[in-house]
């Protein structure tokens, strides 16, 4: 396996604005990084740049430490299309057996090696079908055991879980999960779904209009969103975030002053997750709406004007209900610059 690096990578197509802007960020060897982020925000077009599918307007991009600009395509690096990109005339024996063929590897060693690869997928059955003859999860094992054949220094993929349906996607990510762990390979994971992300990563790299927003660990990026738009983007439901100005520390919501622990003063936007705010307290709201989750409730309020959604573990008993939280779970983003004040300060905060 080896290290992926990427230094300052900039892509700009002609008459259209930068898809990626100075991105800068690393897989160590053996580590799953997920890169995360809306549509059109220049996921998949990284991960060409590093398949040597396309190269860039300026930066660098090396694989074990070597800058690869001078070589286009064969990087021994295999992509995972979101499509799967599987060829429809060849059964999946021929699919996995192709690219061998191609660098004349023998017939014998060849069979060995799809025999294996179908073994540790789960795919020995499927070998003789064609992919039109296939489940969307059955494609998606066989385009990862098409790549992992190859025996790569690193892996790319591309949204595969995109055109499964919910719970074949679920089963699909645990799946991938355990492989990756099986496999010990560096990886690294496109995907616009931040569970996804979150739960197959060792780092998370969130993007946002061709800019790296924050790069760390699940927990990190959760607990500590570096702005306003990682904190709106990770987590599910997503966070309550609202407008307000906070005096020396405090703001207003409803009738109840609050405590932000933050020394600051001017506009701010707040964040609490919905899971931080506990049905009972001094804070109180009016009940808007309510779903049953099963398990779990979402409860939609409004404390004086500001719509405030809650997960609870039982549905309301009224539409007038009081809720709280820690001072610990209050985000405070600045308004202009929508940096994490608390962040911010601990980033300045001299070395003890
Ligand atoms: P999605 O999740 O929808 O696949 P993405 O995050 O992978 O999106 P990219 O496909 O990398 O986004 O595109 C990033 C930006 O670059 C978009 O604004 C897109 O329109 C633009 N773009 C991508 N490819 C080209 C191209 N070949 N020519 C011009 N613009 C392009």
């Amino acid at each position: 396996m080896a290290s992926i690096r990427v230094e300052s990578l900039s892509k700009e197509f002609p008459g259209g604005r930068k898809a990626l802007d100075a991105v800068s960020l690393n897989v160590e060897d053996h580590e799953v990084v997920t890169v995360v982020g809306p549509s059109g925000c220049g996921k998949s077009t990284l991960l060409r740049l590093i398949a040597g599918l396309d190269s860039p307007t300026s930066g660098e991009i090396l694989i074990d430490a070597r800058p690869v600009q001078s070589v286009p395509r064969d990087r021994n690096i295999a992509m995972v299309f979101q499509s799967y990109a599987l060829y429809p005339h060849m059964t999946c024996y021929e699919n996995l057996a192709l690219n061998l063929h191609l660098k004349k590897v023998s017939s014998s060693e060849i069979d060995r090696r799809v025999h294996e690869t179908a073994r540790l997928l789960d795919i020995e059955d499927l070998l003789s079908k064609r992919p039109r003859q296939l489940s969307g999860g059955e494609r998606q094992r066989v385009a990862v055991a098409r790549a992992l054949i190859r025996d790569p220094q690193a892996f790319l993929l591309d949204e595969p879980l995109s055109n499964l349906d919910a719970l074949l996607r679920e089963r699909v990510r645990h799946e991938l999960k355990l492989l990756f762990q099986r496999l010990n390979s560096t990886v690294l994971y496109v995907t616009h779904d931040q569970t996804e992300a979150m739960s197959l990563a060792h780092r998370v790299v969130v993007l946002d209009r061709g800019k790296v927003q924050q790069i760390g660990t699940p927990d990190e990026i959760y607990k500590a969103p570096k702005n306003v738009f990682v904190a709106s983007f990770v987590g599910s439901p997503s966070m309550n975030v609202f407008d307000t100005v906070m005096e020396r520390g405090t703001f207003k919501l409803g009738p109840s002053t609050i405590r932000s622990g933050i020394d600051f003063s001017g506009k701010v936007s707040i964040g609490i997750r919905p899971e931080a705010i506990r049905l009972g307290g001094d804070i109180p709201g009016t009940v808007r709406w309510h779903e049953n989750l099963g398990g779990q409730c979402l409860i939609g309020l409004v404390v004086g004007e500001i719509p405030i959604t809650v997960l609870a573990q039982a549905l309301p008993e009224s539409n007038s209900i009081n809720i709280s939280f820690s001072p610990g779970d209050v985000h405070v983003f600045e308004k202009s610059s929508g940096a994490n004040l608390a962040r911010r300060s601990a980033d300045r905060a001299p070395d003890a």
